[in-house]
């Protein structure tokens, strides 16, 4: 056992994690979390790992989904809050949902009880210089004194105070027969060759209903402590088209320097454009399209575009208040603070989104921490899992970290490396397009657990 304990702010779920996984390591862990004393503008209770909204850990079918897959590499992991919302599990077909009393009290009682594990109940300003290794996770909402002392470490730009999302359509779905790959004016620029965007053509009466039905949708309201967070350059798609009809084909959707190879002779009256947004070259954000829509609304209005009919979703777009750092930019592959590598970071804060993910993140940095602390190795997860692939997403994976605008993610397939060999034809062709797609989820998910298993035997063997 060290000398030196970690210390964890933030008893949430990613700190809880964290916690657990450090001292089953055998380092010794000193959490500190605010709430009583100091209280959020969402937290409810002074229970550790409070459920702050939904009780939902969404999906649990490991084979097909995700975040199912993110479960079950986790219950393998032999994680603390997957194993209370196990038993404080309520009937929720087949997701994973949690009495979120039972929840968060079976976490605060296995936090207390632990023997490496002590609780403080104070709010960190800052992590004192004598402390060696800390891991912060204070996450969506961390106290606003922290949070500026980290801006003055990290500078401008390095921390968010809000998320701008827009929604991120994974490659295979989108209908190549109508859209285009294309930079305007076939500009290269840095690292592109101009072919750079993938382009989504509207005619005048395509344009003009999919403007309708923008104004027409329901809309998510913010709640009253969140403040209107609107900037200018990144306003909602909703809200351009409220100021003017036009305004969205003047702004994101204009049609210029891009010409149609489906059809060279007429001029698109509007573009809608995406981006790539991973390394990988698997998801693709659309450019200028955050939005309050709700998300029903969104997946039936956002498939009005050509091109996107059948488009699948990564995510859908939101604006939130949050607090998350540029972390491709700002850590480095250990989850440390490049400017002050005694900080680790966990959570929410690092730029991933959801109960679940978050608590994935705390859970490698507590075991990255607890190696570092009693010098012992420490492998990070292939990125063929979906652990691995979360971190290498806040790590330097999205290509977002080379510029300004890296946004918060859950867990997605898309996240994973594609298979070297895709599910056998065969399949396919008997179920068609929705069949190909659970063969390949479910040949990722194998592949997932299968490496899974080998690097942990691996870290077995190291220890
Ligand atoms: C309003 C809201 C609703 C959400 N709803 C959902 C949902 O329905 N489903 C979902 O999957 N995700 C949801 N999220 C997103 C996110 O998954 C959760 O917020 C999740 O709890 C994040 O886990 P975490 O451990 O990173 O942070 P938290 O669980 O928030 O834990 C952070 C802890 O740090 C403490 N803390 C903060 N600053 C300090 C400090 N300076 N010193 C000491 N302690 C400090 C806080 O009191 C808190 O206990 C929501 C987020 C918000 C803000």
């Amino acid at each position: 056992m060290s000398g030196q304990p970690i210390h964890i702010v933030g008893g949430g779920l990613a700190g809880c994690e964290a916690a657990w996984q450090a001292a089953e390591g055998g380092a010794r862990v000193v959490l500190h979390e605010m709430r009583p004393l100091v209280p959020t503008a969402a937290h409810q209770t002074e229970l550790l790992a409070e459920l702050v909204c939904s009780n939902s850990f969404r999906a649990d079918d490991w084979a097909h989904n995700a975040v199912g897959l993110l479960h079950e590499e986790m219950r393998r992991m032999g994680s603390l809050i997957m194993a209370c919302a196990d038993r404080s599990q309520t009937p929720a077909g087949g997701a994973l949902a949690v009495d979120r009393e039972t929840f968060a009290t079976a976490v605060t009682r296995a936090v207390i009880d632990h023997p490496l594990i002590r609780i403080q109940r104070e709010e960190v300003a800052y992590p004192p210089e004598d402390w060696a290794h800390v891991i912060i996770a204070t996450g969506p909402l961390t106290s606003p004194t922290l949070a500026e002392n980290l801006l003055a470490r990290t500078g401008e730009g390095a921390l968010a105070f809000f998320d701008a999302i827009a929604p991120i359509v994974h490659l295979d779905s989108i209908d190549m027969d109508l859209a285009w790959k294309q930079s305007r004016y076939d500009k290269a620029g840095p690292g592109g060759d101009g072919a750079d965007y993938i382009n989504c053509p509207l005619d005048r009466a395509g344009y003009e209903a999919f403007i309708d039905a923008l104004l027409a949708g329901p809309k998510t309201e913010f709640k009253t402590w969140e403040e209107a967070p609107y900037f200018e350059a990144c306003l909602p798609i909703e809200v351009m088209a409220e100021r003017g009809r036009e305004t969205p084909r003047h702004g994101p959707m204009k049609p210029v320097g891009l010409t149609n190879p489906h059809n060279p002779t007429v001029k698109p009256y509007a573009v809608v454009q995406l981006r790539q947004d991973n390394a990988l070259g698997t998801l693709w954000n659309m450019v200028g399209f955050q939005t309050k829509l709700k998300h029903g609304a969104q997946t039936d209005i956002f498939r009005m575009i050509p091109g996107l009919q059948r488009a699948v979703f990564a995510r859908l777009g939101g604006i939130h208040r949050n607090t998350f750092l540029n972390s491709p930019k700002v850590l480095d592959g250990a989850l440390r603070l490049k400017v002050d590598p005694r900080l680790r970071f966990a959570g929410q804060v690092t730029g991933v989104e959801g109960y679940v993910e978050s608590a994935a993140i705390g859970l490698i940095a507590g075991r990255m921490a607890a190696a570092q602390a009693l010098s012992a190795p420490f492998a990070p997860p292939p990125f063929t899992t979906a652990l691995g692939a979360l971190l290498n997403h806040v790590t330097g994976g999205g290509l977002a970290g080379v510029g300004e605008s890296f946004q918060p993610m859950n867990i997605n397939y898309g996240l994973l490396p594609p298979l070297e060999e895709p599910p056998s034809a065969d399949g396919a062709r008997r179920g068609g397009r929705g069949e190909r797609g659970r063969m390949r989820k479910y040949a990722l998910s194998l592949r997932a657990l299968r490496d899974l298993d080998a690097w942990r035997g691996a870290e077995v063997l190291a220890a």
